[in-house]
C-alpha cells in the first residue's frame, strides 16, 4: 500500500502517542500559531464548514503532525496520514481523496517531496473539491470529473522554500513553527513526566529542556531515556544529578549537541581547517544523508552560532571552536 492511513481509533507511532497533546490548550508554546489556528477552527465550526487548508513549516519534531491530529479531533472529523514520497502516482492520491468525508483532514507530511504529477492533481482537489481523472488510454482516453467532499489538506514541510508557488498559494492558513524556549520545553517535560508517572524535580526538567535543541520530540525522547536510567538505578524520582548522568551517557552536552553535531563540527575543524566545506563532502565524511544534515542538524548549529552557511560551503565559527575546546586556525577578530 502506498500510504499509511490512521484514524483516531488506530494508533500510529505507539512510542509517541501517549505524550501527544490532544487539544490546542494542551499544546504548549507557539502562541501565534495556536491563536490563529484557534480562531480559524472556531469560525469553521460555527459555519459547519471544513477548515481552510493549512501549511505548517519548520524543523522536525516541533509539533506539525500533532497539530494535524488536534485539528481533526477538534473538528470532530477523521484524520488520514500520508507523506509526499509515499504518493508515487496521481492514482494513489485519487484513492485517498475519494475516501474522505466532509470536513476530514488529509495530512501530507514532507509535502515538498510530492511528485509533480500528484501535485498538479491536488490543485483542483484543493480549489474546487473535484478531480479530473483520466480513464482509458490511447484513442479512448477521456477525462471524467469526480466530485469529492470538502476536506482540509494539512501539509507539513521542513523546507517551505522548496514548495512551488502555485502549491503554496493554495493554502489560506500558513503557519511557521519555531524552536521552543527552554521554559516552554520544561513545561512539556513536566507534563510528559506526569503522563509517564515519573516524578521529576523542576531543576531536572529544566536541565533536560536546555539540552533538547528547542524540540519537544527530543525533550520527550531524553525524558524517556532518563526514566529508563532512573529505573535501572532504582530511583523513583528524576533529580538533576540523575538527569545529568543519564544525558552524559547519551553524549548530549550542556547545549544539547549530540554525537552527530559534534562529529560535523570536528570534521570541519580538523579536516578542513574550519571550512568552507561543501555539503556533499561533509555528508560523506560524517556518514549521513545531505538532506538530514541540512534539515535536522544544521538549523540548530546555525541557531546556536556554531555554523555558518556561506556560498562556498559550511564554516565553523569561533564560538564553535571555543565550545569544542579547540584552537581556531584563523586570526581572532
Ligand atoms: P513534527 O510533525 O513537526 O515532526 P510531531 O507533531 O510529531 O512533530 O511532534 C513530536 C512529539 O513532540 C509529539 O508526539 C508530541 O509528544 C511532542 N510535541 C510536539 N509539540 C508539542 C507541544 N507544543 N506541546 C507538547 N508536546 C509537543
Amino acid at each position: 500500500m502506498a500510504f499509511i492511513e490512521s484514524t483516531w481509533a488506530k494508533p500510529d507511532q505507539p512510542f509517541e502517542i501517549p505524550l501527544r497533546p490532544q487539544t490546542l490548550s494542551d499544546f504548549s508554546g507557539q502562541e501565534p500559531v495556536r491563536k490563529r489556528l484557534g480562531i480559524a477552527i472556531a469560525a469553521a465550526l460555527q459555519r459547519s464548514d471544513a477548515l481552510g487548508h493549512c501549511l505548517f513549516s519548520g524543523p522536525p519534531g516541533l509539533g506539525k503532525t500533532t497539530l494535524a491530529h488536534i485539528i481533526a479531533k477538534t473538528m470532530g472529523t477523521t484524520l488520514t496520514v500520508t507523506s509526499g514520497p509515499a504518493i508515487e502516482k496521481a492514482g494513489d492520491l485519487a484513492g485517498l481523496l475519494t475516501n474522505l468525508k466532509k470536513g476530514d483532514v488529509l495530512f501530507v507530511d514532507e509535502i515538498h517531496r510530492l511528485a509533480k504529477t500528484a501535485e498538479e492533481y491536488l490543485y483542483s482537489a484543493m480549489e474546487d473539491f473535484a478531480l479530473d481523472l483520466m480513464i482509458d488510454s490511447g484513442a479512448n482516453a477521456r477525462s471524467v470529473r469526480v466530485e469529492i467532499q470538502p476536506f482540509t489538506l494539512v501539509g507539513a514541510t521542513t523546507r517551505a522554500g522548496l514548495l512551488s508557488a502555485p502549491m503554496r498559494t493554495r493554502f489560506p492558513i500558513q503557519l511557521r513553527l519555531d524552536y521552543y524556549e527552554p521554559d516552554t520545553l520544561r513545561t512539556i517535560v513536566e507534563r510528559s513526566a506526569s503522563l509517564l508517572s515519573m516524578p521529576i524535580d523542576a531543576e531536572a526538567a529544566l536541565l533536560i529542556a536546555n539540552r533538547s535543541r528547542g524540540t519537544p520530540r527530543i525533550a520527550n525522547n531524553l525524558l524517556r531515556w532518563t526514566r529508563d536510567y532512573a529505573q535501572a538505578h532504582k530511583k523513583t524520582t528524576i533529580s538533576p544529578h540523575l538527569a545529568e548522568g543519564a544525558l552524559e551517557m547519551l553524549g548530549v552536552d550542556h547545549v544539547g549537541l549530540d554525537e552527530m553535531d559534534k562529529k560535523i563540527l570536528t570534521v570541519i575543524m580538523d579536516h578542513h581547517e574550519g571550512g568552507p566545506v561543501g555539503l556533499s563532502n561533509l555528508a560523506a565524511a560524517v556518514g549521513e544523508e545531505a538532506h538530514t544534515l541540512e534539515e535536522v542538524h544544521e538549523p540548530y548549529l546555525i541557531l546556536q552560532g556554531f555554523l555558518k552557511r556561506t556560498p562556498r560551503g559550511r564554516e565553523a565559527t569561533e564560538l564553535a571552536y571555543r565550545h569544542m575546546g579547540k584552537k581556531s586556525p584563523r586570526k581572532m577578530e
